[in-house]
């Protein structure tokens, strides 16, 4: 896909989420929140939800948690708008709650249309409600800091996910905002290991793939000798 396509793509999946009606959370939301970042990036970070400044202005992680993100990323050198933002819903629950599960069921399709063109080498996860659908079974107290091959059933086809605790939580803990910053650290090896597992597996060889390789392992006309009678 080029950028342009996927631009385009991520566009078309945003313009749905504006106006969707899947769940009850489009009947209290203001905005939608879709997403934002570069169509290029091979880091996606996703978050659980918007919240109060995010659903009045439909973009993620701009308030508190937000600015905490933005700090985290500066660490390694990286702005937000080098990488892409999302969230498992993309409207506000109200008061904030956590989403419900068929409100997180009626969602989903857009984030695994989003990851699907996005085609990311490594998913981090600001919280447990992300991690549980990219690490099934963790538990974020163990697995923050640390990476496992992302559930391919999320449209994350070949990429690892990488667990970090919520930014939210960070604010209310500073044992869980040193922790973040320790962790944060370790993304960077996570995703040259991701890079370094998509070029040993290619994901989803298409026709054209499958033949170069035949034809590579095997060239024709391989040992042929001059034929002269
Ligand atoms: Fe649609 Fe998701 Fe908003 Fe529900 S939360 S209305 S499924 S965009
Ligand atoms: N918290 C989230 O999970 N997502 C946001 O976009 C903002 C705060």
């Amino acid at each position: 896909m080029t950028p342009d396509e996927r631009r385009v793509e991520l566009e078309a999946i945003a313009a749905e989420v504006r106006v969707c009606q899947r769940c009850r959370l489009g009947a209290t939301r203001t905005n939608a929140v879709p997403g934002e970042g570069e169509p290029e990036t091979e880091v996606v970070f996703v978050g659980e939800g918007p919240g109060f400044n995010e659903d009045r202005l439909g973009r993620p992680f701009v308030g508190r948690a937000g600015d905490l993100l933005v700090k985290l990323l500066a660490t390694l050198g990286w702005r937000r708008s080098e990488v892409f933002i999302t969230n498992v819903v993309k409207c506000r629950p109200p008061d904030n709650r956590d989403p419900e599960p068929d409100e997180v069921a009626a969602c989903l399709p857009y984030l695994r249309r989003q990851l699907e063109v996005l085609d990311p080498a490594l998913v981090v996860t600001l919280g447990r409600h992300s991690m549980a659908r990219f690490m099934p079974g963790a538990r974020v107290s163990q697995a923050h800091g640390t990476f496992a091959p992302a559930d391919p059933e999320t449209g994350a086809r070949a990429a690892l996910t990488f667990a970090l605790y919520h930014p939210a939580a960070a604010l209310r803990s500073s044992e869980v905002e040193r922790q973040s910053y320790a962790d944060v650290a370790h993304i960077p090896a996570a995703l040259l290991e991701a890079r370094r597992r998509r070029e040993q597996q290619p994901a989803n060889p298409g026709p054209e793939a499958v033949v170069a390789q035949a034809v590579a392992a095997n060239p024709p006309h391989q040992n042929d000798e001059p034929t002269l009678f």
